[in-house]
């Protein structure tokens, strides 16, 4: 289904005003609003898989956002479909999607194609679809095993048939598995956390994601009275990730997530390091390289070609903004592939704050290299309104 073309890097352009190297865009998000219900904990736009017919006029409006954007963009070299819960469409839908995704856009034949799925939506014939299509990664949105902490956060749905799904995905040659897990939920022990830990690297997978629980204002768990997890056995869950994941070959390389050396999120990563990228669907966000804009809020308002919500930043602030992003993960950055991205240079972009932070044990500084030890990953947030 691919319409594919061998590996090459994207051509890019200097913008005379900014020094600022701008590629055509490489990367594509794809926003499925819709989901089972609504998690307790949840900030991101979602809404219950309603009508045959909403689902359908979202799909013929997301392709005409594919025409718009077609133009943009150099051949393929990461896709991202999530949401929401893609896997809650149905074959036919997902079908739809994916065909007039491949259909539209020229694709790398490296390309990183990531599908976000509920473990109990992702039938065996969706599987088989998003496979022979050549979606290559499939990110299971499992969150917890414990049935108890799983109505605390009010996931729908079980994970009955985690470990089946897994075992088929690798039957079916999908080479990049992520679990996204939650931890510091009220009530959750350190012993169910490591046990739901070992579980899923028991299952072999490639990539884990784990989050510490935020309980966002407005949200039915971030309003409710249970009381948090205090800040120690926090830290304690995140060292038993660090562990258990090790021992599994899964390492640390960004502030919430873990791979098998080779098989980390390309498409973050990208996005973690200045690339530019854009999104098609409701709530979507796309950056050109200074430019960052979200499309509407809602279906309804993305439906009827509502416009977009710019977020402007002078160029310095970017270059700032962009510099925090790539300090979340392990690698950091190479201080050429920062001036080549922003057209800056680090330490005099924020001398004193990148100072600082070196200072407290937060940052590294090599000859090449600027990154974050393991407290400035920990205290990643600090770093970024640090340097912010
Ligand atoms: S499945 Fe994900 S996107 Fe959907 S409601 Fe739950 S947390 Fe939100």
């Amino acid at each position: 289904m691919n319409a594919s073309r061998p590996a090459s890097e994207p051509e890019t352009t200097e913008d005379a005003s900014t020094n600022v190297r701008r590629s055509a865009i490489a990367s594509l998000y794809v926003h499925v609003p819709f989901c089972a219900g609504k998690c307790d904990y949840c900030a991101f736009y979602s809404i219950p898989s309603t009508s045959q017919e909403t689902r359908q006029n979202y799909l013929a409006r997301l392709q005409d956002d594919f025409r718009d954007v077609r133009a943009r963009c150099a051949p393929l070299s990461t896709i991202f479909v999530g949401g929401g819960t893609p896997s809650i469409l149905d074959r036919t839908e997902l079908h739809q999607l994916l065909s007039s995704l491949s259909q539209t856009f020229e694709l790398r034949s490296d390309v990183e194609w990531t599908v976000e799925c509920n473990p109990d939506s992702l039938t065996e014939p969706k599987a088989e679809l998003l496979a022979e299509a050549g979606v290559n990664r499939i990110s299971l949105g499992v969150q917890s095993l414990d049935p108890t902490l799983r109505g605390i956060l009010g996931r729908q749905g079980n994970t009955d048939a985690l470990e089946d799904t897994v075992r088929h995905l690798r039957r079916l040659g999908v080479s990049g598995i992520n679990v996204d897990l939650i931890y510091a939920i009220p009530g959750q022990s350190i012993s169910q956390w490591t046990d739901d830990v070992r579980r899923m690297c028991d299952l072999g997978i490639d990539h884990l994601s784990t989050y510490a629980l935020t309980r966002e204002e407005g949200t039915r768990l971030g309003d409710s009275a249970l009381p948090p997890v205090d800040d120690v056995l926090e830290i304690q869950m995140w060292d038993v990730v660090a562990e258990e994941a090790h021992g599994a070959g899964l390492e640390r390389y960004e502030v919430s997530n873990l791979a098998r050396p080779g098989a980390e999120c390309r498409h973050n990563n990208r996005i973690w390091h200045g690339a530019t990228y854009i999104g098609c669907g409701p709530a979507a966000a796309s950056f050109d390289g200074q430019l960052r804009w979200t499309a509407p809020g809602s279906l309804e308002g993305w439906l009827d070609q509502a416009p977009p919500e710019e977020d402007h930043l002078p160029p310095e602030q970017r270059a700032a903004e962009i510099l925090a992003f790539g300090l979340r993960t392990v690698e950091g950055w190479r201080i050429r592939e920062f001036s080549r991205t922003t057209g800056r240079d680090p330490f005099t972009l924020r001398p004193e704050a990148v100072r600082n932070l070196i200072d407290e044990g937060m940052l590294i500084r090599t000859e090449t290299r600027l990154y974050p030890t393991r407290k400035g990953l920990l205290f990643a947030d600090y770093v970024a309104q640090t340097l912010l």
